[in-house]
């Protein structure tokens, strides 16, 4: 027993020594283009100086208090939040798995409050939502179940971008109070749903009674190309929950709610001890104050664009390759074969990216790349990949 980590994990054999801006640095001083931010974490780049400036401040000021007291910088995030997406209130924790908790304890009371006493929550295939025990339920990926039975109970499954059968459980389930959808599948294989289906999505809600709520944890705070991705067809849903790039490497989630939704918690429905705190709040302010100002929602829409296209002009005509696809900056390659060993290859040619869905190559890169480093981007996969792809032929 020499190694004390706890095998949760199949890491990679590189540790990084520092960041700044897309780039990473190893022990050996080898340096590294960061094309998935620590999984959609750190969208303004690592060592972002506004939001270094703000948490060393605030370390040196006030670090935690707890939420049995008023917490002055959780009221400011709470209504920039709430502002930026047209809601109501906020619920502060401190990761996206804990943020779709609060989601679906809170459909539930909804449920209960209504004489709904088997609340039952819509999910999709393919989707995830964390590895707590409900949320790992609500994941649609048997590999992230296998072994930690019994699940949760009051979830039912459907496709996903299929309206069709969530209209037939709206004539046939009484018991449903809430669907929980991606507005694109970031784990499941950057799956874009179709134009539409969002907005589709509320209307059946609004008539059927049921809250709308949105995972927002990977696609929101600017990732593709708006603050967050159900402002693309307009639709402001119920709840919304958001983690990852908001406090850009700082952990902090949030639960936003708006209508009758906003007002289902009261004291003593739910708490955290460290949600909220002002060091987290000041790291997350930073991240929404640097978006606004140098108005990275649009830098991501141009580099998202930008970027699809390099690839496809690249990659298109490309054997092996079946489609490019993406939302603002997160952009998804399907080859047609499992491809896990590229995170590997990239690795050595100085390039992370990620493999998820078995065959699809996800890029998830910072929206403070330049012009020139999303072309290098391009050209740097298109190389791994038609290496990857013609020796797999030639094999
Ligand atoms: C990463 C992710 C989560 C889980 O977030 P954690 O902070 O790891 O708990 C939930 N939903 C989506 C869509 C995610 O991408």
């Amino acid at each position: 027993m020499t190694d004390p980590i706890m095998h949760t994990y199949g890491r990679l054999p590189v540790a990084f020594a520092k960041g700044e801006g897309c780039w990473l640095w190893d022990e050996d001083g080898q340096r590294y283009f960061d094309a998935i931010s620590g999984v959609a974490v750190c969208n303004l780049g690592h060592a972002h100086p506004a939001v270094a400036k703000a948490v060393a401040e605030q370390a040196a000021t006030l670090v935690h208090t707890s939420n049995l007291y008023r917490i002055p910088l959780q009221e400011q995030l709470a209504a920039e939040l709430v502002r930026l997406a047209g809601m109501d209130r906020a619920f502060f924790c401190n990761s996206g798995a804990e943020a779709n908790e609060a989601a679906i304890k809170l459909a539930r009371l909804h449920g209960h409050r209504n004489g709904i006493h088997q609340p039952t929550i819509v999910v999709a295939q393919g989707a995830f939502h964390g590895r707590t025990m409900a949320t790992l339920t609500a994941t649609g990926n048997a590999r992230v179940q296998q072994g930690f039975e019994p699940l949760v109970q009051g979830f039912i499954r459907v496709p996903y971008n299929d309206l069709e059968t969530l209209e037939r459980i709206a004539a046939a389930d009484p018991n449903v109070v809430a669907v929980l959808v991606e507005p694109v599948q970031g784990e499941g294989g950057v799956r874009v749903p179709e134009p539409g289906y969002l907005g589709a999505l509320r209307q059946l809600c609004n008539q059927m009674g049921w809250l709308m709520m949105v995972d927002e944890v990977q696609t929101g705070i600017g990732r593709t190309g708006r603050w967050f991705a159900c402002q693309h067809e307009g639709v402001v849903p119920d709840v919304m929950t958001l983690a990852k790039g908001l406090g850009n490497g700082f952990p902090i989630g949030a639960c936003l709610a708006s209508g009758i939704a906003a007002d289902v918690f009261t004291p003593g429905n739910h708490a955290t001890t460290f949600g909220g705190s002002p060091l987290a709040c000041s790291a997350a302010l930073a991240v929404l104050r640097t978006i606004e100002h140098d108005q990275l929602t649009e830098r991501a829409a141009h580099l998202g664009s930008r970027l699809l296209e390099g690839l496809v002009d690249r990659l298109g005509q490309t054997a092996g390759v079946e489609t490019v696809r993406g939302h603002g900056l997160m952009v998804g390659i399907v080859l047609d074969r499992p491809c896990g060993e590229l995170v590997g290859r990239a690795l050595k040619r100085g390039l992370l990216l990620n493999v998820t869905a078995e065959r699809v190559v996800r890029l998830l890169p910072p929206l403070v790349m330049s012009d020139a480093e999303a072309d290098f981007l391009a050209d740097q996969v298109a190389s791994l990949l038609h290496d990857f792809l013609t020796e797999k032929e030639a094999a």
